[in-house]
């Protein structure tokens, strides 16, 4: 029977032990793996995953886990890393060499951004910054060193929503490999792999990396990251690189992702449907001169969006404040706030926010949002009316 990968994430295959079965997969520690005999050490094979070697190299939970990430995303090979962070770092150092070029959107995760300028520099691996909003700005900036594409969807903080398919198709023609960090889309609000659906042969990314941190754990409590792909020699090149460089993961940090994964389809729908509501609010306070939310109509790339999406937005947006409020003043605004908390990361039970310097981080003022202080809400899975009345209680401050 055909099932949605959301009902394919709960009724997934998992053997139990004879006799024993429970909804949850068990749970296996280990650093040392044992052999019964040199015979069957010597010849034990951890990269197809048909055997154990060593913790390293992968225990059943650590493969459970793996499976059900596949099914998240459409893809069929994953490999985990400690964080988000790490997993984008882990698929630069595969797929990049001395002398290769990377390209990254100017509105690019900010930490990969700082792993370009201020590690991979060092190795002779030069990058440049291209407009995510503009192909022919992509295409002008593509070489014969050009190695990697990152791209990212919706972009960080201002949520541009690129032509993702136009994105890639002009970089798989030229046969360079295209790396999407899917945190925001989470492998719900698009499948990374086939962004096209009913096109022959599919149009997707080569890697798809996410900070499982995010709505997969949805508990704000553990550091993930995934990189899942659909090509076997791909995948075999950054397993590799993985295991050389001793990356791991903790199997209670497993369990917990493991725990939260059949609850992601309906917190992220509940995170959405509360966002928009809040989003569509903060529209009509005067002190906002823009919102910037993938699916308000008024957002860049908003029809972008919607062609690709399936009515899915995740929890962020931000806000613009006028520009006439002072530094001083966006601040106690910020610190007025007292549902939403003041924090990074997104996607837990517990609403966040963060004030932003874009002048500061971007190269150049993104073209399509207003000038101002950057504000950016994550919504949690408070009510959405106490989110409004916090929000509304903070304007207060602006309106004395
Ligand atoms: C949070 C985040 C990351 C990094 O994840 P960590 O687990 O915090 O390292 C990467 N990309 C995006 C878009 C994120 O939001």
């Amino acid at each position: 029977m055909e099932k949605k990968a959301s009902t394919a994430l709960i009724h997934h295959p998992y053997r139990p032990p004879e006799g024993f079965d429970s909804p949850q997969p068990g749970i296996f520690k280990a650093s040392s793996v044992f052999f019964p005999n040199v015979a069957a050490m010597r010849s034990r094979e951890w990269k197809d995953k048909t055997a154990y070697t060593y913790g390293l190299h992968g225990t059943p939970s650590s493969y459970t886990l793996e499976e059900r990430l596949c099914t998240l995303e459409g893809g069929l090979q994953c490999v985990l890393a400690p964080s988000g962070l790490a997993a984008l770092a882990l698929v630069s150092l595969s797929m990049l060499r001395s002398g290769d070029e990377v390209l990254l959107p100017d509105n690019v995760y900010e930490p990969n951004k700082s792993l370009v300028e201020a590690e991979l520099k060092h190795w002779g691996i030069t990058h440049q910054f291209y407009d995510p909003m503009d192909l022919a700005d992509l295409e002008s900036k593509l070489s014969d060193k050009t190695r990697l594409v990152w791209l990212e969807a919706a972009g960080s903080v201002t949520l541009e929503f690129p032509d993702l398919p136009a994105l890639v198709r002009l970089c798989t023609a030229k046969g360079i490999c295209t790396a999407l960090d899917n945190t925001w889309g989470a492998g719900i609000a698009f499948n990374p792999f086939d962004l096209l659906p009913g096109v022959v042969p599919a149009l997707g990314v080569d890697i798809s990396t996410q900070a499982l941190t995010k709505y997969p754990s949805g508990g704000g409590d553990v550091l993930m990251g995934s990189v899942i792909t659909r090509d076997p020699a791909l995948h075999m090149r950054i397993k590799l690189t993985h295991m050389r460089l001793g990356l791991n993961v903790g199997s209670n940090d497993v369990e917990l992702v493991l725990r939260a994964l059949p609850s992601i389809y309906l917190r992220y729908r509940a995170h959405d449907t509360s966002t928009r509501a809040v989003a569509a609010w903060c529209q009509a306070q005067p002190e906002f001169v823009q919102v910037l939310h993938p699916a308000l109509p008024s957002s860049p790339g908003h029809a972008h969006w919607r062609s690709l999406c399936t009515d899915a937005a995740a929890c962020l947006f931000s806000v613009v404040l006028d520009a006439r409020f002072s530094q001083a003043q966006v601040y106690a605004f910020v610190d007025a706030l007292r549902l939403f908390r003041l924090a990074y990361s997104w996607a837990g039970p517990i609403s966040l926010v963060v004030p932003y310097d874009l002048a500061r981080s971007r190269g150049r003022w993104p073209a399509q949002v207003a000038r101002g202080a950057v504000v950016r809400f994550a919504v949690g899975l408070e009510d959405p009316q106490d989110l409004q009345a916090d929000i509304a209680q903070a304007l207060a401050l602006l309106r004395t």
